[in-house]
Protein backbone atom coordinates (compact mmCIF):
# COMPACT_ATOMS: atom_id res chain seq x y z
CA UNK A 1 0.00 0.00 0.00
CA UNK A 2 1.47 3.44 -0.84
CA UNK A 3 1.20 5.61 1.80
CA UNK A 4 1.50 9.88 1.35
CA UNK A 5 3.55 10.33 4.41
CA UNK A 6 7.68 10.45 4.40
CA UNK A 7 9.00 8.21 7.11
CA UNK A 8 12.94 10.22 7.80
CA UNK A 9 15.28 9.79 10.38
CA UNK A 10 18.32 11.37 11.70
CA UNK A 11 21.23 9.23 12.14
CA UNK A 12 23.32 11.25 14.79
CA UNK A 13 27.21 11.19 15.80
CA UNK A 14 30.91 12.92 15.72
CA UNK A 15 31.74 10.32 12.72
CA UNK A 16 35.30 11.01 13.52
CA UNK A 17 35.97 9.31 11.38
CA UNK A 18 32.91 7.00 9.88
CA UNK A 19 33.50 3.68 9.27
CA UNK A 20 31.75 0.40 8.48
CA UNK A 21 29.54 -0.36 11.97
CA UNK A 22 28.09 3.50 11.37
CA UNK A 23 27.54 2.43 7.24
CA UNK A 24 25.73 -0.73 8.08
CA UNK A 25 23.36 1.57 10.76
CA UNK A 26 22.58 3.81 8.13
CA UNK A 27 21.53 0.77 5.34
CA UNK A 28 19.88 -0.79 8.26
CA UNK A 29 18.23 2.61 8.97
CA UNK A 30 17.28 2.77 5.38
CA UNK A 31 15.10 -0.57 5.23
CA UNK A 32 12.23 0.95 7.70
CA UNK A 33 12.65 4.61 6.76
CA UNK A 34 12.26 6.62 3.47
CA UNK A 35 14.71 8.95 4.34
CA UNK A 36 17.84 9.09 6.95
CA UNK A 37 19.38 12.38 7.49
CA UNK A 38 23.40 11.15 8.69
CA UNK A 39 23.55 14.38 10.71
CA UNK A 40 27.57 15.41 11.90
CA UNK A 41 27.54 17.05 15.44
CA UNK A 42 30.15 19.95 14.81
CA UNK A 43 31.32 21.06 18.34
CA UNK A 44 32.95 24.43 17.64
CA UNK A 45 35.81 24.76 19.23
CA UNK A 46 36.88 21.92 20.17
CA UNK A 47 40.30 19.89 18.88
CA UNK A 48 39.54 17.11 16.66
CA UNK A 49 41.30 14.92 14.23
CA UNK A 50 38.92 15.72 11.21
CA UNK A 51 36.94 19.17 11.13
CA UNK A 52 33.21 19.15 10.81
CA UNK A 53 33.82 19.77 6.53
CA UNK A 54 36.21 16.96 6.71
CA UNK A 55 33.84 14.97 8.69
CA UNK A 56 30.72 15.48 6.48
CA UNK A 57 32.69 15.10 3.46
CA UNK A 58 34.17 11.48 4.13
CA UNK A 59 30.51 10.49 5.41
CA UNK A 60 29.03 12.12 1.74
CA UNK A 61 31.96 9.73 -0.18
CA UNK A 62 30.76 6.39 2.03
CA UNK A 63 27.04 6.99 1.26
CA UNK A 64 27.12 8.78 -2.09
CA UNK A 65 25.24 5.68 -3.37
CA UNK A 66 22.35 6.15 -1.21
CA UNK A 67 20.20 8.84 -2.61
CA UNK A 68 17.57 8.50 -0.15
CA UNK A 69 20.87 9.24 2.50
CA UNK A 70 21.08 13.22 2.87
CA UNK A 71 24.45 14.08 4.83
CA UNK A 72 24.75 17.06 6.87
CA UNK A 73 26.39 19.19 9.76
CA UNK A 74 24.14 20.17 13.18
CA UNK A 75 25.33 22.01 16.08
CA UNK A 76 21.86 21.97 18.64
CA UNK A 77 20.03 19.44 20.74
CA UNK A 78 19.33 16.46 18.07
CA UNK A 79 15.49 16.66 19.03
CA UNK A 80 15.70 20.10 18.30
CA UNK A 81 17.52 19.11 14.68
CA UNK A 82 15.29 16.35 14.30
CA UNK A 83 12.72 18.58 14.39
CA UNK A 84 13.99 21.43 12.14
CA UNK A 85 14.54 18.42 9.47
CA UNK A 86 11.10 16.89 9.79
CA UNK A 87 12.05 13.54 11.35
CA UNK A 88 10.16 11.71 13.55
CA UNK A 89 12.69 9.26 14.66
CA UNK A 90 16.35 9.20 15.90
CA UNK A 91 17.99 6.19 14.59
CA UNK A 92 21.59 5.00 16.85
CA UNK A 93 23.20 1.89 16.55
CA UNK A 94 24.25 -0.10 19.57
CA UNK A 95 27.17 -2.14 19.59
CA UNK A 96 28.02 -3.62 23.03
CA UNK A 97 26.57 -4.18 26.33
CA UNK A 98 28.48 -1.04 27.65
CA UNK A 99 26.72 0.86 24.76
CA UNK A 100 23.62 0.36 26.23
CA UNK A 101 23.53 2.37 29.56
CA UNK A 102 24.37 5.19 28.04
CA UNK A 103 22.02 4.67 24.79
CA UNK A 104 19.70 4.01 27.22
CA UNK A 105 19.91 7.40 29.53
CA UNK A 106 20.25 9.33 26.00
CA UNK A 107 16.68 8.13 25.07
CA UNK A 108 14.71 8.33 28.17
CA UNK A 109 16.58 12.65 28.18
CA UNK A 110 15.41 13.18 24.62
CA UNK A 111 11.90 11.21 24.91
CA UNK A 112 11.93 13.89 28.08
CA UNK A 113 12.83 16.72 25.84
CA UNK A 114 11.00 15.95 22.72
CA UNK A 115 7.97 13.38 23.51
CA UNK A 116 6.92 13.49 19.63
CA UNK A 117 10.08 11.98 18.59
CA UNK A 118 11.16 8.09 18.70
CA UNK A 119 14.26 6.87 19.34
CA UNK A 120 14.98 3.54 17.49
CA UNK A 121 17.98 1.66 18.00
CA UNK A 122 19.55 -0.84 15.39
CA UNK A 123 21.86 -4.08 16.56
CA UNK A 124 25.07 -3.98 15.05
CA UNK A 125 26.20 -6.73 12.63
CA UNK A 126 28.57 -9.11 14.32
CA UNK A 127 31.31 -7.96 12.06
CA UNK A 128 31.55 -4.69 13.38
CA UNK A 129 30.35 -5.29 17.05
CA UNK A 130 34.51 -3.56 18.01
CA UNK A 131 34.82 -0.71 15.34
CA UNK A 132 34.58 2.74 16.98
CA UNK A 133 36.14 5.79 15.55
CA UNK A 134 38.54 6.10 18.56
CA UNK A 135 39.97 2.89 18.10
CA UNK A 136 40.25 3.42 14.18
CA UNK A 137 42.30 6.57 15.53
CA UNK A 138 44.69 5.07 17.98
CA UNK A 139 45.24 2.11 15.49
CA UNK A 140 45.64 4.45 12.50
CA UNK A 141 48.25 6.82 14.92
CA UNK A 142 50.55 4.37 15.07
CA UNK A 143 50.74 2.98 11.48
CA UNK A 144 48.10 0.17 11.88
CA UNK A 145 45.88 -0.94 9.17
CA UNK A 146 42.45 -0.13 9.52
CA UNK A 147 41.21 -1.19 6.10
CA UNK A 148 38.86 -3.91 7.35
CA UNK A 149 37.02 -1.26 9.38
CA UNK A 150 36.43 1.79 7.38
CA UNK A 151 36.43 2.17 3.86
CA UNK A 152 39.68 3.20 1.36
CA UNK A 153 39.00 7.15 1.16
CA UNK A 154 38.56 7.25 4.50
CA UNK A 155 42.10 4.92 4.94
CA UNK A 156 43.93 7.67 2.85
CA UNK A 157 43.09 10.78 4.93
CA UNK A 158 43.86 9.30 8.28
CA UNK A 159 47.35 8.56 6.84
CA UNK A 160 47.59 12.13 5.28
CA UNK A 161 46.36 13.49 8.72
CA UNK A 162 48.76 11.68 10.53
CA UNK A 163 51.34 12.10 8.35
CA UNK A 164 51.18 15.46 8.29
CA UNK A 165 50.97 15.70 12.67
CA UNK A 166 54.40 13.82 12.40
CA UNK A 167 55.53 16.58 9.86
CA UNK A 168 54.21 19.13 12.46
CA UNK A 169 56.30 17.84 15.42
CA UNK A 170 52.14 17.76 16.82
CA UNK A 171 51.93 15.01 19.25
CA UNK A 172 49.16 12.59 17.66
CA UNK A 173 48.51 11.00 21.27
CA UNK A 174 46.83 13.97 22.02
CA UNK A 175 44.45 13.72 19.23
CA UNK A 176 43.75 10.16 19.83
CA UNK A 177 42.97 10.30 23.31
CA UNK A 178 40.01 12.94 22.96
CA UNK A 179 36.51 10.84 23.22
CA UNK A 180 34.14 10.32 20.54
P1 LIG B 1 28.69 9.55 19.22
O1 LIG B 1 29.73 10.58 18.93
O2 LIG B 1 27.33 10.10 19.51
O3 LIG B 1 29.13 8.45 20.15
P2 LIG B 1 29.43 8.08 16.90
O4 LIG B 1 29.84 8.97 15.79
O5 LIG B 1 30.51 7.36 17.62
O6 LIG B 1 28.46 8.84 17.86
O7 LIG B 1 28.37 7.00 16.36
C1 LIG B 1 27.12 7.35 15.83
C2 LIG B 1 26.17 6.19 16.02
O8 LIG B 1 26.72 5.01 15.45
C3 LIG B 1 25.94 5.85 17.49
O9 LIG B 1 24.60 5.45 17.67
C4 LIG B 1 26.86 4.70 17.75
O10 LIG B 1 26.37 3.86 18.79
C5 LIG B 1 26.78 3.98 16.42
N1 LIG B 1 27.94 3.16 16.21
C6 LIG B 1 29.23 3.46 16.43
N2 LIG B 1 30.04 2.42 16.15
C7 LIG B 1 29.22 1.41 15.72
C8 LIG B 1 29.44 0.05 15.28
N3 LIG B 1 30.66 -0.47 15.24
N4 LIG B 1 28.37 -0.67 14.93
C9 LIG B 1 27.14 -0.13 14.99
N5 LIG B 1 26.86 1.12 15.41
C10 LIG B 1 27.89 1.89 15.76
Amino acid sequence: MRHNHIYRAVLPGSFNPIHYGHIDIAHRALRLFDEVIVAVYVHPGKPDLFSGEERVALVRESLKDEPRIRVASYNKLTVDYAREVGAQAIVRGLRVFSDFELEFRMALANRRLAPDIEIVTFIAAEEHLHISSSTIREIASLGGDVSSMTPPHVVEALQRRFAELRARGTNSSYMVSLED
